[in-house]
């Protein structure tokens, strides 16, 4: 989940009522001194958990995927990631070629190859399935429908599980299972329980 503040925990309630009152939109992340994420600021303050539904809606499209880590997401972990490699390795085409002989390593010839994934990692820029059309699944209606159902998700609508998605028999089973425990358990603990999963 990207924090839009961190804070350190420590502070009392009242400061992080504050904060969550001055900053508005975003998400805060409560860390402990070494920078690991203890909780989010929604937890311990109920405005900030209206917020945090709307972020997870950002990142989860109607039929459950999760767009946050999708390879085309503009805002996700990929698309981060490649553009630090790509910033760390510089001028790597040079050295990969003389790696080849110098280090007797044959795999740097592939270097061009990986470079161009990475390009293409980096210049992701897809806003998420409730902003535009998904480019991986171009036949899914469930962004549409869920629209016109006025549901946000599939499993809050009367009409799931329906033969309507125009997904393949692999993705919609996936899509069923996935708004099935989000029904179960709720959208903002299976948020928390997947937010970290690599979705492939
Ligand atoms: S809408 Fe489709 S392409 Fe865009 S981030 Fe979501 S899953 Fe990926
Ligand atoms: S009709 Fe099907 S695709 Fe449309 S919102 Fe309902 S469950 Fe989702």
């Amino acid at each position: 989940m990207k924090c839009n503040r961190n804070i350190i925990v420590g502070v009392s309630l009242r400061v992080f009522e504050v904060i969550a009152a001055i900053t508005g939109q975003g998400l805060i992340c409560a860390r402990d001194v070494m920078g690991k994420t203890v909780g989010y600021l929604h937890s311990v303050n109920r405005k900030v958990i209206k917020m945090e539904y709307e972020e997870i809606k950002n990142r989860l499209a109607p039929c459950g995927l999760h767009c946050g880590k999708c390879f085309a997401f503009s805002d996700g972990d990929i698309v981060e990631s490649s553009r630090q490699l790509k910033a760390s390795l510089g001028n790597f085409d040079v050295y990969a070629e003389r790696f080849v002989e110098l280090l007797d390593q044959p795999v740097f010839k592939k270097y061009p190859a990986f470079k161009e994934m990475l390009d293409l990692f980096s210049m992701a820029g897809c806003s998420g399935c409730r902003k535009e059309n998904c480019k991986l699944f171009k036949n899914c209606k469930v962004r549409s429908c869920s629209e016109q159902k006025g549901v946000d998700f599939c499993f809050q609508c009367s009409d799931f599980p329906c033969g309507n998605t125009g997904f393949d028999e692999h993705l919609n089973r996936r899509s069923v299972a996935i708004n099935r425990q989000m029904a179960q358990i709720g959208i903002e603990k299976y948020y928390d329980e997947i937010k970290d999963e690599p979705r492939y």
